[in-house]
């Protein structure tokens, strides 16, 4: 069976809805002031709010726990996040852990800090009613009626965790990006913790029958880059 989805464009940051047993499990938020884009976005669906369900994390940063706070209060969904996740979401702040990927990002992120200032976001409180995975989980996405799993994706962030449905359309936050090229980029994320490990990832999520990529920053590519661009960077 088919999850259908939809790819909600919030600026910056790509969100997805996907159908659920009744309702909705959303993919990521975006930065705080984009909520109002959000619920226009919904509204345009014809999609009710108090449908979402679920709101699935992919990690803790200001780009995609923005309004996750405002949406849980809205809505009562449930959040389900990796456990790495629960401590920076309790603070509202991105982790100041990852490195740029190259110079090139490096040179062009010098001055984006300054204008973007502090990476912080209203806090989140996890509680018993939502969901925290520790790694892969193959069963959580079943019980809510969506034909797919989850995993523990790091490499960008060590809450990193990704959806790759049974039909082979994968979620993967921030683990893989198809943005700034012109900076050499090649699907990686532009900041890491450790390379190494979203190489990893990126392997893990093809032999876990990733197919199409959806990316929370940029168009939607073929699985068969990342194994290209793995095979180029790592000789494996
Ligand atoms: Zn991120
Ligand atoms: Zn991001």
């Amino acid at each position: 069976m088919r999850t259908s989805f939809y790819r909600l464009n919030l600026g910056i940051t790509k969100c997805y809805l996907l159908e659920c047993s009744g309702g909705y499990l959303l993919i990521d938020t975006a930065y705080p002031k984009g909520y109002e884009r959000f619920v226009k976005e919904i509204d345009k669906l014809g999609i009710e709010f108090y449908k979402i369900h679920y709101l699935l994390l992919t990690h803790h940063h200001d780009d995609h726990a923005g309004f996750a706070t405002r949406l849980v209060e809205q809505t009562g969904c449930k959040v389900i996040v990796h456990q790495n996740a629960i401590l920076p979401l309790s603070r509202g702040e991105s982790e100041d852990t990852m490195e740029p990927v190259n110079h090139r990002i490096r040179a062009v992120f010098s001055l984006f800090k300054i204008i973007h200032g502090e990476f912080r976001y209203p806090p989140l409180a996890i509680t018993d009613k939502d969901l925290v995975v520790s790694g892969d989980h193959f069963d959580l996405l079943k019980s809510l009626g969506i034909e797919g799993k989850i995993l523990h994706t790091p490499g960008h962030s060590r809450d990193s965790i990704s959806v790759v449905l049974s039909d082979g359309n994968t979620f993967v936050g921030d683990a893989a990006m198809n943005f700034l090229n012109f900076c050499g980029i090649k699907y990686r994320p532009i900041f890491v913790e450790d390379i190494d490990l979203v190489f990893e990832s990126w392997q893990k999520l093809a032999e876990h029958g990733a197919k199409q990529i959806y990316p929370a920053h940029g168009s939607p590519f073929s699985a068969q880059k990342l194994r290209r661009y793995r095979r180029k960077f790592t000789g494996k």
